[in-house]
């Protein structure tokens, strides 16, 4: 029951940081996917642009070792065609910073397809691709550019790299990437909401208790110890992708679904978010555990006031939702790897059915991580003799049950997106003036922790997070979900 695959327009799409992880992990196997579902034309090209020199046969071999460690279980499946993938595949040594490369790259393109480039290296090298690209004629007034996150450390930064980009390339041809965006889930959001006649009288502050999003991870830092510590959560994770998932919950209805209007209404949320009190902020380090070491130890600085964890209550200053807190939580080393976001519906005025009877209250949970899928949970009778009890059960609007066998071949967000890039659509992609209304919002909290020289909370890693924050709701007479898989 997945959606017909309809072949996009036949594309070059260059990936600069060809080699890198990023391209290895996600963007590579991503195409692949699509080459196997039909949705890539015969004649499209994906060219690797990075600095280590190889030719078309060894980088082919690094897109294959790719697409067999980190394709999943359908790569598998789909071995076969892995040969006819590559053959759309060759490279180009590019120094992102110099000179050499850039003419070979130039000749590889062709005049009459669609031009994507791929921005897959740390935002340092942005502005030099801009330029180089302008400057040795790549760039059309057609062609796409796309800008991994992080887009800026800050609202000044943040500014820098819009002017750097806008130098060279109009709004319409930058698609800076939220791969949140483009799950499955985040987009049959709208379509609950906008679809159906049975949410949307009840989606405002007059019926909603309040909302939750919980985006928790079971890893530590890893690796990016010394990029997360400059960074921390609410850089990392909470200004982008729990700020894009507050903004599809809380938006009106856009007039269509076109890039501009569905990007103006969450630009309008963003704009309507009160700054938050300190009282409703903590922050958190995931201590030593027996095995592991802590968060300052990841990061090797003994002195660290980053934070691996936030929670916060968000206000918005707008008639649909003045009253409803909206409480967000992110972490790393929690209990569970979990995204979900909880619609949490008051209760009814009066119990009917008297207090033995239990209380209960809807609630529509989106998960979109580790599974996909919607569930509303209705308040019934609890079958049986035993008199008028109630008890939840979900309505389950899961993929894998509703699609079937089909449900495996639903795209991953980073193929979806890609394939938006290519036909065109700007939807599911920040605009410029997003992002920065989000650092707007995001750099006052930051300074007020920072100038009050807070230190966050430690917490034990597999936990919900530190106690506070499990207090910030219980004053407020709420609790938060439990974090599990
Ligand atoms: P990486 O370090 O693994 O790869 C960087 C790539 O850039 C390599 O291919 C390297 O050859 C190339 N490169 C670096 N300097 C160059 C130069 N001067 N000239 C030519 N090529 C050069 O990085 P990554 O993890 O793939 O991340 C790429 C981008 O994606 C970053 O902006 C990162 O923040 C973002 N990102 C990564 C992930 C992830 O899972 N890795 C997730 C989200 C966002």
């Amino acid at each position: 029951m997945v959606s017909r695959v309809i072949p996009v327009e036949t594309f070059d799409l260059v990936i600069f940081g060809g080699t890198g992880d990023l391209a290895r992990r996600k963007i590579l196997p991503g195409l692949f996917r699509r080459f196997c579902s039909g949705q890539m034309p015969d004649n499209a090209a994906i060219i690797g642009a990075a600095r280590s020199e190889h030719d078309d046969a060894e980088y082919r071999q690094i897109v294959r070792d790719a697409i067999v460690e980190f394709g999943g279980a359908q790569a598998k499946r789909d071995a076969g065609m892995l040969d006819g993938f590559l053959e759309h595949v060759s490279y180009v040594a590019v120094d992102i910073k110099g000179e050499s490369g850039w003419m070979a790259l130039a000749g590889r393109l062709r005049g009459d397809v669609v031009r994507a480039f791929y921005f897959s290296v740390g935002p340092s090298l942005f502005g030099d691709i801009a330029e180089r690209l302008h400057a040795f004629g790549l760039a059309t007034s057609d062609s796409r550019i796309v800008v991994e996150k992080p887009f800026g450390h800050d609202l000044e930064s943040a500014r820098t790299l819009n002017a750097t980009l806008a130098k060279h390339f109009a709004e319409t041809q930058i698609y800076r990437i939220d791969h949140y965006l483009g799950k499955e889930t985040v987009q049959n959001l709208m379509a609950v909401r906008f679809g159906n006649m049975l949410f949307e009288p009840l989606w405002n502050s007059q019926y909603v208790d309040h909302v939750q999003i919980t985006v928790a991870e079971t890893v530590g830092v890893g690796g990016r110890g010394a990029y997360y510590d400059k960074s921390g959560a609410m850089r990392d994770m909470v200004q982008n992708h729990l700020m894009q998932l507050l903004c599809l919950i809380a938006m009106e209805a856009p007039a269509k679904f076109d890039p501009d209007a569905v990007r103006d209404e969450k630009l309008k949320v963003i704009r309507a978010l009160n700054p938050v009190d300190y009282h409703h902020i903590v922050r958190g380090q995931y201590a030593a555990s027996d095995h592991d070491p802590s968060y300052r130890d990841d990061v090797d600085n003994a002195r660290s006031t980053t934070e691996s964890f936030i929670a916060l209550k968000v206000m918005i200053s707008n008639w649909r939702w003045a009253g409803t807190p909206f409480y967000l939580r992110t972490g790393k080393k929690l209990r569970a790897r979990t995204s979900e976001i909880a619609v949490v519906f008051k209760d009814t005025p009066h119990s009917i059915f008297g207090e033995e009877a239990g209380r209960h209250r809807n609630v529509l949970s989106i998960q979109l991580q580790p599974n996909e899928g919607i569930t509303l949970g209705v308040t019934i009778k609890e079958p049986g003799p035993g008199g008028m009890r109630l008890v939840d059960v979900p309505l389950d609007m899961t993929f894998a049950d509703a699609l079937g066998p089909d449900a495996e071949e639903v795209p991953d967000a980073y193929e979806r997106l890609i394939m938006d890039v290519i036909r065109g659509n700007q939807t599911l992609f920040m605009r410029g003036d997003e992002v920065l209304a989000a650092w707007a919002w995001t750099d006052p909290l930051i300074q007020g922790w920072t100038s009050r020289r807070e230190v966050p909370k430690p917490y034990d890693a597999g936990s919900s997070g530190p106690e506070d924050a499990l207090m910030l709701m219980h004053r407020d007479g709420r609790r938060w979900r439990d974090i599990r898989a």
